[in-house]
């Protein structure tokens, strides 16, 4: 059963890598990081106090969420709603860490990511998918790239100053790898690609590349 794991920080141009991929070897796609800002995005709407955990683990249960495996069209629902839009504010980004923190918050949507990935033919991008989520998944790439690198690639996509987005991607990477449930890690088996020097194609190159190899392997 084919299952690509593809987890790093912010900026590393995991989700460009991941969905190019899925797009060349005909797999789905599913975008984890997505799922913790729509839960995200719907604490903040029903005005829950994000930094309280106790708050964010008692309501981690309601919202109905429904996520798309669309490489060309990744769909996000909240109850309902088109939330793909709204999960990808500042507001939304930079209180994300908060809630996936929140070991309540984890295991449900860790219940849901494994029901979409457990009939294979998959590429899955996020923190905890090599280590966690998918242990057992044949390929697991870690993406990396210089934190610079990656403050400029989030700013040309946000319009923001660099300083400002290196600050806080500087935080939400060491909130979301110093957690106590699930950190990011490098999963011992996963191959770490640098795309410092790389281009998307690259990238996308090198990953179809060992999917390539591991088949060849049995
Ligand atoms: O990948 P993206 O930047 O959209 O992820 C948003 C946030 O969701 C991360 O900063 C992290 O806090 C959380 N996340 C996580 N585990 C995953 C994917 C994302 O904790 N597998």
């Amino acid at each position: 059963m084919l299952v690509i794991a593809m987890d790093g920080p912010s900026g590393s141009g995991k989700s460009s890598a991941a969905k190019g991929v899925a797009r060349m070897l005909g797999l789905r796609y599913l975008d984890t990081g997505a799922m913790y800002r729509a839960m995200t995005w719907w604490m903040l709407d029903q005005g829950i106090e994000v930094e309280d955990a106790d708050a964010v683990s008692a309501s981690a249960g309601e919202p109905a969420l429904r996520v798309g495996t669309d490489p060309d069209a990744p769909a996000i629902e909240v109850d309902g709603q088109d939330v793909s839009g709204p999960i990808r504010t500042r507001e939304v980004t930079n209180a994300v860490s908060a809630v996936s923190r929140v070991p309540a918050v984890r295991e449900r949507l860790v219940v849901l990511q494994r029901e979409i990935i457990a009939t294979g033919g998959i590429v899955v991008e996020g923190r905890d998918i090599g280590t966690v989520v998918a242990p057992g998944a044949p390929v697991k790439v870690f993406l990396t790239a210089s934190e610079e690198a990656r403050a400029q690639r989030r700013a040309l996509e946000t319009a923001r100053d660099a300083e400002t987005t290196l600050a806080e991607q500087a935080r939400r990477d060491h909130l979301d790898s110093t957690r106590k449930t699930s950190p990011m890690t490098k999963a011992d088996d996963a191959v770490e690609i640098d795309s410092t020097e790389l281009g998307l194609a690259e990238v996308i190159d090198a990953v179809v590349r060992l999917v390539k190899e591991r088949a060849a392997a049995g």
